[in-house]
C-alpha cells in the first residue's frame, strides 16, 4: 500500500536520511536542546519579490529568475543534502514540535502550579523524546540492550527455525529478505489483504547492485566497507567482519538481481499476483510461509498478494542454498543496521550517518541530536504528538480555507474534463464519475490513534524504539481481513507533504503543510493557488495519472478506459516521458522519465488545474488583471509563486541519489519543465517562440 501512494514530494531519499539522521552524536553532547527562541525564524511568503533576480530573463530560466534571490540568502546548511523552501518549513516545524516535547519530558518536579498533569500521550511522547536526548545511558549501556536479540539469532541452527525467527525480526522493524504488511486487495479495495513484498537490501535499492559504472562499483566498495566498520563495531576482529560484509553483499546482490526496478514497481500490474497463504506457502518448499504467517499472527489461509514472485522464488532457493552461518550473518548486519541510530552508541551513530547521509548524499555535518529525536517521536508516536501539534497550529478556520481550495481546484477539473479534445464522452463520464468520488482530508485525522499498549519507559532509548516498532506491526497486521479504514492516515499532521492514494481514491493533506511560505491568509488567490493550488492539483491529478487512471473510482485495480482513449493517454504522456528522459541532472546521470512520469504528469496537469481555478477566482471577483503589485501583474505573481516553493539548493551526491531513486524530478526541472509546456506561461511573461522557457512542441495530457 505505502508503495502506491504517490506524495507532491517525495521523502524516500529525505525519510532515509533522516533514520540515519539518529547519528553521530559528538562525545559531549548536549542533553538539552538550545531554547527555542533562539533560533530567528524568517518571515515566509508565498509570493516574495525580494527573491526574484531581475537581471535573469524569465523567458531564459524561470527558476533562476524566482529563486537567486532566495539562493543568495540561504546557503546549504552543513547538515543538510538538500535545503529548500519545504525545508525552511520543516525546519519550523520540528521547531514547534520540539517546545511541545520539551514541556511532555518536564519532569513534575519541575512543572508549575497551572501546567495540569501529563496525560497519557504527554507521559509517552515526552519520556520518548527525553530517552533519545540521553545520550549519556546510551553510551553507557552500549550494545547490550540489543544483545538478546543478537542471541537469537545466534541460537538458530537450521532454515526450519527461519520462519518464526525472521517474523519476530520483521516486527521490531527489521528489513531482513522481505516485507508483510496489510494492504487494500488489488480487486476489492474495500477488503484488507496480506501483503508480500521484496525487501531486504541495504543499498537505497537494486539497481545500486547490479550497475557497472565506476561511480557504482566504488559506491559498493564504499557499502562493503561501512558494513565491515558496523561488525567491527558489535564485536568482531577485523578478518572476520571483513568476510562476513562480503557475505552480505553477495547475498544482498542475489534479491537484488531476483527484484523488480523502481520503474518496473510503478506499474500496479507487476506488482498484481493474488493468490491465498496455503497455496504461497506449498509453492515456497524450503520456507513455509504458513509457519511464518503463524508467528507473525497474521492470517494462514485465505486471499493474499504475492507482489514480485520471481523475488520469492529466488529467496526460497537461496535459504536452501546458503550455508545457515551465512544467513544469521546477513540477518546480524540487518539487526544492528535497523538500530544504528538514535538507540545504540555515538560510534554506531556516527558511522551510519557517515556512509548513508555523507558518502551516498553528501552531508557535511550530522544534524543535532534534538532534530534527530524530535523526528523519531514524529515517526514513533506521530498522531499522540500529531494531536497536541494541531491543537495549537492549526485552527479550524485554517481547515476551512484549505478544504475550500480543494473544491475550487475540484471543480475546475471537472470543466477540465469536459473541455479535453482527445477523450471520447464515454471515458468522460467515468472520469468525472471518479473524480466526484475523490474524498478530501485535510490536516488529521478525524479519529486518533489509540497508544495505550504502547509501553514507553524512561531512560530506555532501544527498547522504547524497539516496542514502538513492534506496537505499529501488530497495528498494521491485525488489519489483514478486515474492511478498509479510509480514514487513517499514512502521514502524521506536522508532516509538509501531501498525497494521493489510489487504492482510496481519497487525497490527504497533513495539516503541517497549509502555512507559509505555501499558503498565507495574508496573501491573495494569485500567490496561494499558485503555489498550494498547484499541490492540490498535483495530487488530484496522481488519480489520472499513467499509474492512478488504472484504479477505478472505488480504488479497485480496474480498467475503466476505451482501448482509443488509453492509447492516446499513453502518445501524450510518452511526450514527457522522452522531455524528461532528455535531462542530464548531473554530469553522466539522466532523469528516468518512465520512472518520474506519474509525479510529471501531477505537476503540468496540477498546475494546469490550479491556473484555471484561479482563473474562475479573479473573474468572480472582478480582479483587474493588467493592475501590477509590487510590480507584477497578477498573473505573474501566480507563476512566480508556482516557481518559488521549488527553490532549493541540493548537494551534487544527494542529486545523483534522486535521479537514480526518486520518482520526483528535481525541483529545478519541476519548474522549468513544466512551464515550458504552458503557452499561458509564455503568455504572461512575453516570451518569443524561439525562448528556451518555451517548449517547441508542448506536451499535455490533462
Ligand atoms: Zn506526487
Amino acid at each position: 500500500m505505502l508503495r502506491l501512494t504517490v506524495s507532491v514530494r517525495c521523502f524516500v531519499v529525505f525519510a532515509a536520511l533522516q533514520a540515519v539522521a539518529f547519528t553521530g552524536v559528538a562525545a559531549h553532547a548536549q542533553t538539552t536542546a538550545p531554547a527555542a527562541k533562539e533560533l530567528r525564524v524568517p518571515e515566509l511568503r508565498v509570493f516574495d519579490p525580494s527573491l526574484i533576480d531581475k537581471s535573469t530573463d524569465p523567458c531564459d530560466n524561470f527558476y533562476k529568475y524566482s529563486c537567486n534571490g532566495w539562493f543568495k540568502r540561504n546557503p546549504l546548511p552543513a547538515d543538510q543534502t538538500s535545503y529548500g523552501r519545504f525545508t525552511e518549513l520543516y525546519e519550523l516545524n520540528r521547531l514547534h514540535l520540539k517546545q511541545i516535547l520539551e514541556q511532555a519530558a518536564a519532569p513534575a518536579a519541575t512543572r508549575t502550579a497551572n501546567e495540569h498533569p501529563r496525560s497519557e500521550n504527554e507521559q509517552k511522547i515526552g519520556d520518548e523524546y527525553s530517552s533519545c536526548m540521553d545520550t549519556a545511558t546510551v553510551n553507557k549501556l552500549g550494545i547490550a540492550p540489543l544483545q538478546p536479540e543478537l542471541d537469537r539469532i545466534a541460537a538458530i541452527k537450521s532454515v526450519a527455525q527461519l520462519p518464526a525467527l525472521l517474523s519476530h525480526l520483521h516486527a521490531i522493524g527489521v528489513n531482513a529478505f522481505f516485507m508483510l504488511y496489510a494492504s487494500p486487495d488489488f480487486a476489492d479495495a474495500g477488503t484488507m489483504v496480506s501483503y508480500y513484498a521484496a525487501g531486504g537490501l541495504g543499498l537505497p535499492e537494486r539497481d545500486y547492485y547490479t550497475r557497472t559504472d565506476a561511480k557504482s562499483v566504488e559506491q559498493r566498495q564504499q557499502y562493503v566497507a561501512h558494513v565491515r566498520k558496523i561488525f567491527m563495531l558489535a564485536g568482531e576482529p577485523e578478518a572476520q567482519a571483513a568476510k562476513n560484509a562480503d557475505t552480505v553483499l553477495a547475498l544482498e546482490t542475489r534479491l537484488a538481481k531476483a527484484s523488480l526496478t523502481i520503474t518496473e514497481q510503478r506499474d500496479p500490474q507487476n506488482l498484481n499476483h493474488p493468490t491465498d497463504v496455503a497455496s504461497f506457502s506449498k509453492e515456497l518448499a524450503h520456507f513455509p510461509m504458513a509457519d511464518y504467517a503463524a508467528a507473525a499472527h497474521a492470517p494462514t489461509a485465505g486471499r493474499m498478494n504475492d507482489a514480485e514472485p520471481k523475488f520469492f522464488a529466488e529467496f526460497n532457493t537461496l535459504v536452501a542454498d546458503t550455508p545457515i552461518g551465512e544467513i544469521k550473518t546477513y540477518l546480524r548486519w540487518h539487526l544492528l543496521h535497523a538500530y544504528a541510530g538514535t538507540s545504540l552508541p555515538e560510534s554506531f551513530d556516527q558511522e551510519t550517518w557517515n556512509f548513508y547521509a555523507h558518502t551516498l548524499n553528501g552531508a557535511e555535518k550530522q544534524q543535532e541530536r534534538w532534530k534527530r529525536c524530535t523526528s523519531r517521536v514524529d515517526r514513533e508516536l506521530g498522531e499522540a504528538l500529531g494531536q497536541v501539534y494541531v491543537a495549537k497550529y492549526f485552527p479550524p478556520a485554517a481547515k476551512q480555507r484549505a478544504l475550500d481550495m480543494t473544491l475550487a481546484i475540484e471543480q475546475a477539473m471537472g470543466k477540465d474534463i469536459d473541455a479535453l479534445d482527445w477523450m471520447s464522452p464515454a471515458t468522460k463520464v467515468m472520469a468525472k464519475d471518479k473524480l466526484h468520488t475523490v474524498m478530501n482530508k485535510i490536516g488529521y485525522p478525524d479519529k486518533w490513534r489509540d497508544y495505550t499498549k504502547l509501553e514507553i519507559v524512561p531512560g530506555d532509548a532501544l527498547g522504547n524504539q524497539m516496542r514502538a516498532r513492534e506496537f505499529e506491526t501488530a497495528r498494521d497486521l491485525a488489519k489483514i481481513g478486515k474492511p478498509v479504514d479510509k480514514g487513517e492516515w499514512e502521514m502524521t499532521p506536522p508532516t509538509v507533504n501531501a498525497y494521493y492514494e489510489p487504492q482510496q481514491n481519497n487525497v490527504n493533506f497533513p495539516a503541517g503543510y497549509f502555512q507559509p511560505p505555501f499558503f498565507s491568509d495574508k496573501e491573495d488567490d494569485a500567490a496561494n493557488y499558485g503555489d498550494m493550488g498547484s499541490t492540490v492539483g498535483h495530487e488530484l491529478t496522481h488519480g489520472f495519472d499513467d499509474e492512478g487512471r488504472q484504479f477505478d473510482k472505488d480504488g479497485n485495480l480496474k480498467n475503466w478506459w476505451t482501448k482509443e482513449d488509453e492509447d492516446k493517454f499513453n502518445a501524450r504522456a510518452d511526450c514527457e516521458v522522452k522531455q524528461y528522459d532528455a535531462i542530464e541532472a548531473v554530469p553522466g546521470v539522466h532523469l528516468n522519465g518512465k520512472l518520474t512520469l506519474g509525479e510529471n504528469l501531477a505537476d503540468l496537469g496540477g498546475l494546469w488545474l490550479a491556473w484555471l481555478a484561479w482563473l474562475d477566482k479573479a473573474q468572480a471577483a472582478h480582479i483587474d488583471m493588467a493592475a501590477a503589485t509590487d510590480g507584477y501583474t497578477p498573473d505573474q505573481r501566480f507563476w512566480i509563486a508556482y516557481a518559488q516553493q521549488w527553490c532549493t539548493q541540493t548537494r551534487p551526491e544527494q542529486l545523483r541519489t534522486q535521479a537514480q531513486t526518486d520518482p520526483h524530478a528535481p525541483d529545478e526541472y519541476r519548474t522549468n519543465t513544466v512551464l515550458t509546456d504552458l503557452p499561458e506561461f509564455a503568455k504572461s511573461f512575453s516570451c518569443k517562440k524561439t525562448a528556451p522557457m518555451v517548449a517547441p512542441t508542448p506536451c499535455r495530457v490533462w
